[in-house]
């Protein structure tokens, strides 16, 4: 198993960068945030524990998380992980993970945007998907959840030669081809 992290702010757009990477390079998608709501929305004991948390816009228990992730991930396969880990300590949980199942870590991609350019994206998303986690409000929670608890991880990640930090301002397009860029750094490296 080999694993590609790709982090960032709320509204980097990670989720759609993340579709179409996996789409050119026949990898599997593995996105915390949608297992997430999806366990809120079938209602089940772990939907009904977090939803307060999704929804107002805080991170859930690192321990729920990462059995959840573990749950997910089979051998073989190569997977882009989409919003895992977000705190260092889901970080330590993922190194040791892969260690027992022997499995690599190509790299971690960190998407970086601007707050106001996030702000303005987010205010774009929240009218067309009406994502309960979407309101203004919810969005700072978020953000700072972010800069306290995900941020740091850039440092961890570059302390072990696996950060790659792409500028997310710009097209679509644009963002993509730099990431395609610097997956191709990771994949000669690797
Ligand atoms: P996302 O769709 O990745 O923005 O995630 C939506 C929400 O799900 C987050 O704001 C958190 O409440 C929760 N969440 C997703 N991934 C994680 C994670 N790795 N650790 C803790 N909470 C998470």
């Amino acid at each position: 198993m080999q694993v590609l992290l790709l982090m960032g702010p709320p509204g980097a757009g990670k989720g759609t960068q993340a579709r179409r990477l996996v789409e050119d390079y026949g990898w599997a998608y593995l996105a915390t945030g949608d297992l997430l709501r999806q366990e809120i929305q079938a209602g089940t004991p772990l939907g009904k524990n977090i939803q307060a948390l999704v929804e107002g816009g805080k991170l859930i228990p690192d321990q729920l998380i990462v059995s959840l992730v573990e749950q997910q991930l089979q051998e073989g396969r190569t997977y882009l992980l989409d919003g895992f880990p977000r705190t260092v300590g889901q970080a330590e949980a993922l190194e040791a993970l892969l260690r027992r199942k022997n499995a690599r870590l190509l790299g971690a991609l960190f998407l970086e945007v601007p707050e106001d350019t996030l702000l303005a994206r987010i205010q774009g998303r929240a009218q067309v998907e009406h994502r309960a986690d979407d309101s203004l409000d919810t969005f700072r929670i978020r953000l700072e959840e972010y800069h306290q608890k995900t941020r740091p991880l850039a440092a961890w990640y570059e302390e072990r030669g696996l950060l790659r930090r792409i500028n997310g301002v710009g097209s679509i397009e644009e963002v993509h081809h730099r990431l395609k860029e610097a997956i191709g750094e990771l994949l000669k490296q690797a």
